[in-house]
């Protein structure tokens, strides 16, 4: 067994390890390093925590970890890149269980001999986990839901929602009182109703919020996640979680932040939810009949288009990942620099499924970091651009955010692709995007369609080239 000191001691090597790891991710260069930094980080952590005496029983112990780590190891292996915002979601879940598990099994700890104040103080921390855990939990796995398609990404509307939202705050404020001054009989009663209630603000909450909000929703999420993990730290009195929690919970607040500023939006209406309903159905259908025909193209005349042009910007979205299609993207991009033809590529804050997502496919297949460029860098220049070739994106590039106060991503800024000489736009069909609204950029004068699988497409524009 380690003794305090030594324990001490790794558990601040791994604080400043989960920092730099944080520091090294938020750049695309240096992102590898600071994952590495984390895996250290984590592993000193864990076998610090196993060495430190906390431990009643190491076979128990060794057993669940072999358990939990194969199906782990299972899962990750098995998960697709365009899974990967649900394996994180239903990760959170898990964070927020076992912060209502640890919960409930720290105010039932037999060997707790806590009095006066911080007895008090140490009941606090158990509701709060348990109220933070519960509430991340539940929300996780409707988000899971969500991004995996099970549940619609329609908000869901109750009557008189907020009045629910905030009787349910007043509700367990009252019962945290009333916990503070009970036994333990009535304590454990009452801890079970606040979980039964925290469950279904969870529910509530990811449940009111629409599709293009989710983004904001799942770094909440993940913030939550964090702040459970802190609560869980103080209820065990391990700072180390105290201080991983706050990292990611604080972490998590900030990527909210960024990504309300992205999507335009105020983070309590957010909250309040139920954004993506308006008039979409009605307005999206009259705008539909309207707009005429999309014209289609073929590969090879794309080809041609590519070679006469000195300005291309590629926009990559959901569907450039759902196809794999990053490596041909990435091969497409090296033979148009070798004829002299300036490519660059237009990243817009919430494209494709979790914040960063095209980032990190353009990464893997080797795509230069200096021709990524965020949707504030480029946007004013796209009227100098001879083609922008979107990829199975939809929603980021969608007008009506921008000329439609009716619709339901109204106000998102969005990439401006329409103001390029041409634009080309590879998808398999007509279908709507995440937030499921009608794209009037499919039917311009300067759009053609090049209908297919995005990999099968840019495949064939490869061979034509
Ligand atoms: P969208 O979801 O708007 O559109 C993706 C498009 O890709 C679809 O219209 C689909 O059309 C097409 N597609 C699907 N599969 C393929 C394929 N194999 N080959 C070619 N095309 C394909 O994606 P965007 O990236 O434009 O926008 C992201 C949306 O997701 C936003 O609404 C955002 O709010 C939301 N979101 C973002 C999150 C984030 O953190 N980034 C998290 C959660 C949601 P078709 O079926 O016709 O091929």
């Amino acid at each position: 067994m380690m003794n305090a000191g030594f324990v001490t001691a790794a558990y601040i090597v791994a604080a400043i390890l989960f920092i730099l790891s944080l520091s090294g991710l938020s750049q695309q260069e240096t992102a590898r390093r600071g994952n590495y930094y984390g895996i250290a980080g984590m592993a000193i952590a864990v076998i610090a925590t196993i060495g430190s005496g906390a431990v009643d029983s190491y076979v128990l112990l060794i057993l669940m970890v072999l358990i939990g780590g194969s199906i782990g190891a299972v899962l990750a292996s098995r998960v697709e890149m365009t899974q990967m915002p649900e394996l994180v979601a239903i990760l959170h879940s898990f964070v927020g269980l076992a912060a209502v598990l640890v919960g409930f099994s720290s105010y039932f700890d037999p060997n707790a001999h806590l009095v006066g104040a911080a007895h008090t103080i140490h009941n606090i921390e158990v509701y709060l986990g348990i109220l933070i855990g519960a509430l991340t939990f539940t929300g996780s796995v409707v988000a899971f839901g969500k991004l995996n398609g099970k549940i619609g990404s329609k908000p869901l509307m109750l009557p008189h929602r907020h009045l629910l939202n905030a009787g349910i705050g007043v509700l367990c404020f009252v019962l945290l009182l009333v916990f503070l001054n009970v036994g333990t009989g009535t304590g454990t009663f009452v801890l079970v109703l606040m979980t039964l209630l925290a469950f279904a603000f969870g529910i509530h909450m990811v449940m009111a919020i629409g599709g293009a909000d989710m983004p904001v929703v799942i770094s909440m999420l993940n913030s939550y996640s964090g702040w459970a993990a802190a609560a869980t730290g103080f209820m065990l009195s391990n700072d180390l979680l105290i201080i991983v929690g706050a990292l990611v919970g604080s972490s998590g607040a900030i990527l909210s932040y960024i990504m309300c500023r992205a999507m335009n939006r105020k983070f309590l209406s957010v909250i309040m939810g139920g954004f993506g309903t308006g008039s979409t159905g009605a307005a999206g259908a009259a705008d539909g009949e309207e707009q005429g025909e999309a014209v289609a193209i073929q590969a090879a005349e794309v080809a041609a288009m590519l070679s006469d042009a000195n300005e291309v910007v590629i926009v990559p979205g959901y569907g450039m990942a759902v196809a794999h299609a990053q490596h041909p993207v990435s091969e497409l991009t090296q033979k148009l620099k070798a004829a002299g033809v300036n490519v660059r590529f237009a990243i817009h804050p919430v494209a494709g499924r979790m914040p960063g997502h095209m980032n990190v496919l353009l990464a893997e297949a080797n795509v230069p970091y200096d021709l990524v460029l965020e949707m504030d860098e480029i946007n004013d220049e796209l009227s100098d651009v001879d083609v922008v070739i979107v990829i199975g994106a939809n929603d980021i590039v969608n007008p009506s955010a921008m000329d439609n106060p009716d619709s339901p991503i109204a106000g998102m800024p969005v990439l401006e692709v329409w103001n390029a000489r041409q634009v080309i736009v590879s998808k398999r069909g007509m279908a709507t995007g995440y937030a499921g609204v009608e794209n009037p950029l499919f039917f311009k004068d300067n759009t053609r369609m090049l209908f297919g699988d995005a990999k099968d497409s840019v495949s064939a524009i490869l061979s034509e080239l």
